[in-house]
């Protein structure tokens, strides 16, 4: 724009010389003598010639200084992502490249970072791209002000970001980049309004004077690492070698687990939760297992990350939630008083920020013929306290009639004032972690009988995880739990291990009008019964 404006002034004063050179010409002309008519003529040829290479010269420097400066942005936009500012994925690599050739003619060491944003596609479908793309801004700006003005910063695509940092002293100084970048994140962001923390996983791979792999393995590598950061929330992991095979299984699970789902080779095992003072059979939690061709059966821990990272997850949840339902279902046609008894099915963060969740669990009570009453739906502790304000959803289930349970509480953001404000909750979970302390510490007694006591005094019931012997029994009556549920009663079990005329018998009247179940039928069960075994 500049350039034209400055072209557009010559070109004023080029116009009025050759206005005021006509204008003498017409003078010379109109005195009429044929000398002055000749002089007349070639000063116009002349004029006209040299006006018009003016004119073509003004227009080739304005279409140089034109087409350069729409050239410089042309190259910009080629290697910078459009979002962020920051270089984008193909300009990471040949930064990458020459950091590597300039790090090994300096015999320094070379850090590549992944980070990827922790949740990130919740926060986008519950907030909105607007929100989610405000914070990849954010995100870029703490990134680009947490490291040296000539390390690299890259959007490598959606909500991942690679910091190449080169000419460095030692491995300690890459995390302490990442140390650093961590602690960018603590600050609080405020997205339209609504304050949150942001946190992520980075993944960190070094390479010293010597190292073969390339700028795409370099990459890889950090990429496949960032994973295990994720998993165990360490926030970063530095990769070696071993990390090589994880990654490559990792990529074998999700691409087995796409077969999976076409296949349906997904089976529900459940547990009993066992009220232990009344002796009767609670309720049933109900376990994912994976049937895989080749592998066997496998629990969710050997393939739930990889299906939440994916998003694979809302349809595995929704299947399970149908085949428990249906099951509950199936035991109350069986046995009239499996009716007493409850059905409780973990719900993952991607499936209760989907707003059609309630209407999806309405429509799954209403085709199985599960009575709400006997659904609890149970929701992990820190998903919970993230969307306190968020969760419309959870209050549309509490109005279908469903309960909703906080799970494996006390892994997370432990902290019962926000149950407080969270009246719709109805019971707590307590994680296994907590039941086993219980035996190492008196600090840790204290803990869990003022956590029980506070549960009880806002009327939460308290369920206690992961029972595994008799003194842990006897400590929990102690607290006041009653309900619990571990290897002790039971394993998970295939649905048909579950015999109704045995599991489901009458005992008596409880004082409340409940009809209770033998919990002797429960202990029954060899502890080593989970059995693999395909449904339907
Ligand atoms: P969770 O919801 O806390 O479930 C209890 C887990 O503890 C189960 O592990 C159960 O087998 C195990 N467990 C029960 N009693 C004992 C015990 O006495 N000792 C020990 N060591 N473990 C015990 P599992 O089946 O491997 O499930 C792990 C987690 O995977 C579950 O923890 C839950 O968070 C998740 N999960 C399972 N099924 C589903 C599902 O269908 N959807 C979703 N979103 N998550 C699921
Ligand atoms: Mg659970
Ligand atoms: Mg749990």
């Amino acid at each position: 724009m500049k350039q034209n404006r400055l072209a557009a002034s010559p070109g004023a004063v080029v116009f009025s010389g050759l206005l005021a050179t006509v204008a003498f010409l017409g003078v010379l002309y109109s005195v009429g003598e044929a000398a002055y008519r000749d002089l007349v003529f070639s000063g116009l040829t002349g004029l006209f010639a040299t006006a018009g290479a003016g004119a073509a010269a003004i227009w080739a420097g304005w279409r140089a200084n034109f087409t350069s400066a729409d050239l410089a942005r042309a190259e910009h936009d080629a290697r910078h992502d459009k979002l962020t500012g920051l270089y984008n994925r193909s300009a990471l690599f040949e930064e990458l490249e020459k950091a590597a050739e300039l790090s090994q003619a300096n015999e320094t060491t070379l850090g590549v970072l992944f980070l990827d944003l922790n949740r990130f596609k919740v926060i986008n479908d519950s907030m909105g791209h607007d929100a989610g793309d405000e914070l990849l801004r954010i995100v870029a700006g703490r990134l680009r002000a947490s490291v040296r003005s000539f390390d690299v910063v890259a959007r490598f695509g959606g909500d991942e970001f690679v910091v190449i940092c080169r000419d460095l002293l030692s491995e300690k100084s890459v995390v302490a980049v990442a140390q650093q970048i961590l602690r960018a994140f603590e600050e609080p962001v405020s997205l339209f309004g609504k304050v949150m923390t942001a946190s992520a996983s980075i993944g960190i791979t070094i390479a010293k004077p010597g190292d073969p792999r390339r700028a795409e393995d370099l990459v890889r590598d950090a990429d496949a690492v960032m994973y295990k950061a994720k998993r165990t929330r360490s926030g970063y992991a530095v990769f070696n070698d071993s990390h090589r095979l994880e990654a490559i299984e990792r990529l074998d699970t999700e691409r087995d687990l796409v077969q999976a789902i076409k296949e349906d080779q997904f089976m529900v095992y459940y547990q009993p939760l066992v009220n232990v003072s009344e002796k009767r059979l609670y309720g049933f939690e109900a376990l994912v297992r994976w049937n895989h061709p080749t592998r066997g059966v496998l629990g969710p821990g050997q393939f739930l990350a990889v299906a939440e990272e994916t998003g694979m997850i809302a349809t595995i949840g929704e299947r399970v939630l149908r085949e428990a339902c249906a099951q509950a279902a199936v035991w109350n046609h069986l046995s009239p008083d499996a009716r007493f008894v409850k059905m409780s099915i973990n719900i993952a963060e991607q499936q209760l920020v989907d707003a059609n969740f309630p209407s999806l669990v309405a429509e799954i009570l209403d085709w199985s013929g599960l009575p709400p009453e006997q659904l609890v739906l149970e929701i992990l502790e820190d998903v919970v306290v993230d969307h306190l304000d968020g969760l419309s959803c959870l209050r549309e289930l509490r109005a279908l009639g469903v309960e909703l349970a906080i799970d494996d509480f006390g892994t997370g953001q432990s902290s019962l004032s926000y149950v407080k404000q969270f009246d719709m909750v109805s019971a707590l979970k307590i994680d296994k972690t907590f039941v086993d302390e219980m035996e190492t510490s008196s600090s840790n007694r204290a803990i869990i009988e003022a956590v029980v006591a506070m549960a009880k005094a806002l009327e939460l019931r308290v369920i206690a995880e992961g029972v595994e012997d008799k003194d842990q029994v006897k400590q929990l009556l102690d607290f006041g739990v009653d309900i619990m549920q571990g290897y002790l009663f039971n394993m998970p079990v295939a649905a048909d291990v579950i015999d109704p005329s045995s599991w489901f018998k009458t005992r008596e009247r409880s004082p409340e009008g409940l009809k209770g179940v033998l919990v002797s039928q429960a202990f029954s069960q060899p502890a080593s019964v989970e059995r693999p075994k395909r449904r339907g």
